[in-house]
């Protein structure tokens, strides 16, 4: 009888763990196991605002997949997908057309824009590892111009971030510490820097507990960011943002660079696939297929679970997506074996956000901590990521042991 064929889409934290577990799982010829990424490397995309700040090179936050995937086992391409179409079982990509008996979709987050004009164009985005050596060369492009032109504009100096969540926090952490770096470097007075977070929401970090939010806005300011709550950004130009501050009052500000952290969706080619999504995000059943499709499983930021709880969808988290990986390996083995599915439980053990080397607030298993304490447990939780996927040897090459 021929080998069943499961194609997995995308080596980020989804695809490359349902990988290394179905290698671990999968007896020697139980199946042909294929693992298509557009590159040979898989990014920490959870350490990608440390590289668009500077404070780690794109080489720290990558490794080969090669280092962590049983070739025997699995065949690895490194190619671009163009095209799924889930009703013809086909998978376009750069390497050719593939087939397969299970597909596996981990082609992970895009930039949400909210059709606001100008951002697509004009802002840059923590998207992947490129995109974030972009956001540090164009920061240093800036204080290096604004050091040598003859007639100094101030606004070069000033970095719009837009978005308080996750990211947008976690990159003003880095750019906390960085920006006195590169004043040095680049003989800039530290006042001429601005750096300014504009979030449309009320509040800063929507669900973290109201002290640890107060405590990370105090510790941003204290570094000198400037917080601008409330006001959305309703259009990017070449020269900066404006944003809406009351009723029919808008402000512009003039900035050299401007990232928006501010949403993520879905990668766009499952709006062509043929599965029904919302905004690349696909409803999945409890067992993670998609609805309709019994051989195709959705993994990671293009799956939308909802948590019953509080009727509301779980975040787009790397914790989620290994989580779920581990269910769809074994989910997909069983159906081999001609056995029932499993349904995925999250196993959530709460979240820490950085807020530069040293500090970070968290709420972990009930417990709410900062500082110090905080950050040791991002780094434990940073070094727990490569340790599931490569074991020790990883995290002896790769991890985060500066406390
Ligand atoms: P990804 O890890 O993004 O992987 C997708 C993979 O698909 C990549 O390898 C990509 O190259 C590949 N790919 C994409 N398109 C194609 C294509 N067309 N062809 C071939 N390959 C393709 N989550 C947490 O749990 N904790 C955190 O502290 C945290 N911090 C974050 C900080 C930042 C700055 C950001 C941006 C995100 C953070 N997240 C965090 C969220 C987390 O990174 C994502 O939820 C997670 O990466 C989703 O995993 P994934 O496998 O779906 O996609």
């Amino acid at each position: 009888m021929k080998r069943p064929t499961i194609l997995v889409l995308g080596a980020g934290y989804g695809g490359l763990t349902t990988v290394v577990n179905l290698q671990k799982l999968a007896g020697p010829n139980a199946a042909d196991i294929i693992l298509i990424n557009k590159n040979d490397y898989h990014y920490e995309s959870t350490w990608l605002h440390e590289a668009s700040a500077g404070t780690l090179t794109p080489e720290q936050v990558r490794y080969d997949v090669k280092d962590v995937i049983n070739s025997g086992k699995v065949k690895f391409v490194k190619a671009t997908v163009d095209g799924i179409d889930v009703n013809t079982k086909k998978v376009a990509t750069s390497a050719g057309e593939y087939t397969y008996d299970y597909l596996v979709i981990g082609l992970g987050f895009e930039g949400e824009t909210f059709g606001i004009p100008g951002l697509d164009k004009y802002a840059l985005s923590i998207a992947n590892v490129n995109a974030a050596r972009q956001i540090r060369d164009h920061i240093e492009y800036q204080f290096a111009n604004w050091s040598t032109d003859d007639v100094q504009d101030d606004s070069r100096l000033t970095i719009v971030v837009g978005g308080a969540g996750f990211s947008g926090i976690e990159f003003l952490g880095e750019l906390g510490n960085r920006v006195p770096e590169l004043c040095k470097e680049y003989d800039v007075p530290k006042d001429k820097v601005r750096v300014v977070c504009v979030e449309a929401a009320p509040m800063v970090l929507p669900g973290f507990d109201p002290e640890l939010v107060k405590y990370a806005v105090a510790q941003l300011e204290s570094k000198g960011i400037e917080f601008s709550i409330g006001t959305p950004v309703v259009e990017a130009t070449p020269e900066g943002v404006k944003i809406k501050t009351g009723e029919e009052e808008f402000e512009f500000i003039k900035a050299g660079t401007v990232v928006w952290a501010a949403g993520v969706r879905g990668n766009r080619l499952i709006e062509s696939s043929g599965i029904e999504n919302m905004r690349a995000r696909v409803k999945v059943d409890k067992d993670m297929r998609a609805p309709g499709f019994p051989d195709v499983f959705i993994v990671g930021d293009c799956a939308l679970m909802i948590n019953e709880e509080i009727n509301r969808p779980y975040p787009p988290t790397a914790q989620i997506a290994m989580q779920q990986a581990v269910t769809v390996a074994k989910n997909i083995l069983a159906l081999i074996n001609g056995e029932g599915t499993s349904e995925f439980v999250p196993d959530l053990k709460g979240a820490v956000c950085s807020l530069g080397e040293h500090d970070a607030i968290g709420d972990v298993m009930g417990k709410k901590i900062t500082g110090t304490k905080a950050s040791i447990m991002k780094k434990v939780i940073d070094n727990r990521a490569l340790y599931m996927i490569g074991g020790p040897l990883l995290v002896l090459k790769k991890g985060k042991f500066k406390l």
